[in-house]
């Protein structure tokens, strides 16, 4: 199962219905926490997800509304004898404040630091690009890599069954019969994050063919002129990330709290999002990556 859990939608300040930020991917048994504000332990609870789910954390930035909830969540992993290892990924100019932030939750959990600070894989699968905030900030995507589906009736006309069927798979060839022959490329799934950042470079890498983008739109497009102070994105900023790399499913969130109303929001994106499905997250949301992108045999 892929599908994101929404756990908090606001920036700086929270609202009454919008909690700080916090996102739970679960892909494939395994939960990615990215950047858990204040109040994480909570909605995690609100969302029916638990933190033993936790298998890695990653933070975009060392802002409070971004990182402030994870010496709850720590804790409860402590309390709750979580075993397995817990892998913290975070901008290596944050060391100082993830350092703080570890050091006041309860001890127990088995938990491994990895700062990073260039554009690179920080674990398979999991890549970081650098985004421009006004401090050091990156974003996170997970890149499937392509495979191939394997077509059943061409797989009987070939007379491969059994177990030569995974050997087909692992070597690509079974005496005559080659993989390629009875099978249809399959494009690896992308889910791609982009927090707290003006228009940059490093957004568009990450949004490039993404399944799922979640992008902050911070602000609507007649406050621009504080996005751009602050570096942040408007949505119809975050609308033109998604066209730019062809995005399927355009997830947005940490809004202002001076807005109660995100449907205009969710219009400015949408008039600049070309195909993308624009969709305003909400506290609690499940979001189900898409089907994958369908190849069809020739
Ligand atoms: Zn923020």
């Amino acid at each position: 199962m892929r599908e994101l859990v929404v756990l908090g939608t606001a920036s700086q300040v929270p609202t009454r219905t919008r909690n700080h930020n916090g996102y739970l991917l679960l892909w494939d048994g395994r939960g990615l926490l990215f950047d858990p504000g204040e109040g994480t332990q909570r909605q995690m609870i609100h969302a029916g997800v638990s933190a033993t789910q936790v298998h890695r954390i990653c933070l975009t930035h060392v802002h409070g509304d971004h990182c402030y909830g994870l010496p709850g969540v720590l804790s409860r992993m402590a309390l709750d004898g979580v075993t397995h290892p817990v892998h913290l990924h975070y901008p290596a100019s944050g060391e100082d404040v993830v350092r703080a932030l570890v050091a006041v939750a309860s001890p127990g959990v088995d938990l491994h630091l990895h700062p990073h600070g260039a554009a690179g894989e920080v674990a398979p699968g999991v890549e970081v690009r650098p985004l421009h905030h006004r401090i050091e900030t990156y974003g996170y995507r997970l890149v499937e890599p392509d495979g191939r589906t394997l077509l059943p009736e061409r797989l009987a006309a070939a007379g491969v069954t059994g177990p030569d069927v995974g050997r087909l798979q692992r070597e690509g060839r079974l005496g005559e019969v080659r993989l390629e022959e009875v099978s249809v490329p399959r494009r690896g799934q992308r889910f791609a994050f982009v927090m707290d950042t003006a228009p940059c470079p490093g957004a568009e890498e990450l949004a490039e063919g993404a399944d799922v983008l979640v992008a902050e739109s911070t602000f609507a497009d007649e406050d621009a002129d504080l996005a751009r102070d602050y570096r942040h994105l408007t949505a119809g900023q975050a609308g033109a990330l998604a066209a730019s790399g062809g995005v399927r499913t355009l997830l947005l969130t940490h809004f202002s709290s001076r807005y109660t109303d995100l449907e205009p929001l969710r219009e400015q994106a949408a008039a600049r999002a070309g195909e993308a499905d624009v969709v305003v997250a909400r506290d609690l949301d499940r979001v189900p990556m898409p089907r994958r992108r369908t190849t069809t045999a020739r």
